[in-house]
């Protein structure tokens, strides 16, 4: 059973409550006052990090307007991601483009605008940054582990060794780019801290090596994302990732900690989401089955396409279940006519038997990676409506 006191306080409760009155399902509502508070934390605990929101996990205007206010930086992975903080006047000292996978014309349109920072994690597209952003600051990821206790894996698409990393490294500098920096990322919703400690370890190595092989000085560690969120399963808090990465990094650099980027996507913004929807269908498919399928109007295709492979398992709540007590078991799936629409069948979710058709289901925790992947218009079906509150 969910229990909102669980996620939310009472008030905060009622003020997603109030706000979702006059709306028709479905909707994510977002409050924008809980990323700001989950920003200031961030920064309480990482004072010497510079933050890089990851915006593909919401990119909404009102979100990227309000980390512009508290100071943020941001991390890009298109120039459609670009033009959208540049447009919020965010300046491009205050940009990287994080994306190890771009077109040559696009490298060239964000140095036009003032971009100096890339990643990279080939030598084929340190080449197009060489041509197209001559002379800009690179930083090489590298690949780590740790897809086994991420929920959402990132899997090898992104990443080389470090052996290749060095070599992409000096090359770089061959080429009239300046090697900043490291970079890795150790999954999404990433469940062991200690990921991060062998991870920082493959960087620490890499930044001897380049200072005494090769005389070159890195000086950025970029730690990417992977903070997680208060979904269903338990999870350290903020404070606790934070007091365990920052003391490997003084392990391995002592006093002399290098620059520190994170870019945290998820971590900063799920909590500040609640995805309301409706049960639209009630059904068993024999006589004496004891799981009911519920329909909902959001699905996979309406935001909630996190749930394939039932691997982010969103808290869903009904009022109902603090009152009746009366849970069974449940087949949750979406609206749409594909079979893949289907959110939970074996995780054994569990909704009231009093559950209605027209009752709504809240999603909780789900302001991160809903509205960017929903779709334009399978079956028909608009694109989820996000509802932006202070
Ligand atoms: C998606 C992404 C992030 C954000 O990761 P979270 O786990 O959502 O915090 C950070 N950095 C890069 C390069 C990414 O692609």
């Amino acid at each position: 059973m969910i229990k909102i006191q669980d996620y939310f306080s009472e008030a905060q409760w009622q003020k997603f409550l109030s706000a979702a009155v006059e709306h028709e399902t479905p909707f994510l509502l977002v409050d924008l006052s809980l990323i700001k508070q989950k920003f200031e934390e961030m920064v309480m605990y990482f004072p010497n990090a510079k933050i890089h929101y990851a915006m593909k996990a919401n990119p909404g205007v009102p979100v990227i307007n309000l980390l512009r206010d508290l100071g943020s930086n941001f991390d890009c992975a298109s120039i459609f991601e670009l033009d959208r903080v540049f447009d919020s006047g965010v300046t491009p000292d205050r940009v990287s483009y994080g994306n190890t996978i771009k077109k040559a014309a696009h490298i060239k349109y964000a140095y036009d605008k003032g971009v100096r920072l890339y990643a990279t994690d080939s030598k084929a597209d340190i080449q197009k940054i060489a041509e197209n952003a001559p002379g800009s600051r690179v930083f090489v990821r590298i690949l780590v582990e740790g897809g086994d206790t991420a929920e959402w894996p990132l899997s090898r698409k992104f990443g080389c060794h470090p052996d290749m990393a060095i070599d992409l490294l000096v090359n770089a500098k061959k080429l009239g780019l300046e090697p900043y920096g490291i970079s890795f990322h150790v999954g999404s919703q990433q469940k062991d801290i200690a990921v991060w400690d062998d991870a920082l370890s493959k960087v620490k190595y890499m930044f001897d090596w380049m200072k005494y092989e090769e005389d070159i000085i890195l000086k950025m560690i970029n730690m990417g994302g992977g903070f997680p969120a208060n979904y269903i399963s338990e999870v350290n808090p903020f404070k606790v990732y934070a007091e365990e990465i920052i003391r490997y990094l003084k392990d391995d650099h002592g006093d002399d900690i290098p620059e520190i980027i994170l870019e945290p996507g998820r971590s900063l913004v799920a909590g500040s989401g609640v995805l309301v929807s409706e049960v639209v269908l009630i059904s068993r498919k024999s006589r004496t089955d004891l799981t009911r399928w519920v329909y909902s109007d959001v699905g996979l295709f309406q935001g909630l396409i996190e749930t394939l492979g039932e691997a982010i398992k969103y808290p869903v709540y009904t009022p109902k279940m603090e009152r009746n007590n009366d849970e069974g078991t449940v087949i949750l799936a979406g609206p749409t006519c594909d079979s893949t629409d289907i959110m939970y069948e074996q995780s054994g979710y569990k909704l009231p038997q009093s559950l209605a058709i027209g009752d709504k289901l809240y999603w909780l925790t789900t302001g991160a990676y809903t509205n960017s992947y929903s779709s334009v218009e399978f079956n028909g079906f608009p694109p989820l409506k996000t509802i932006y509150i202070a």
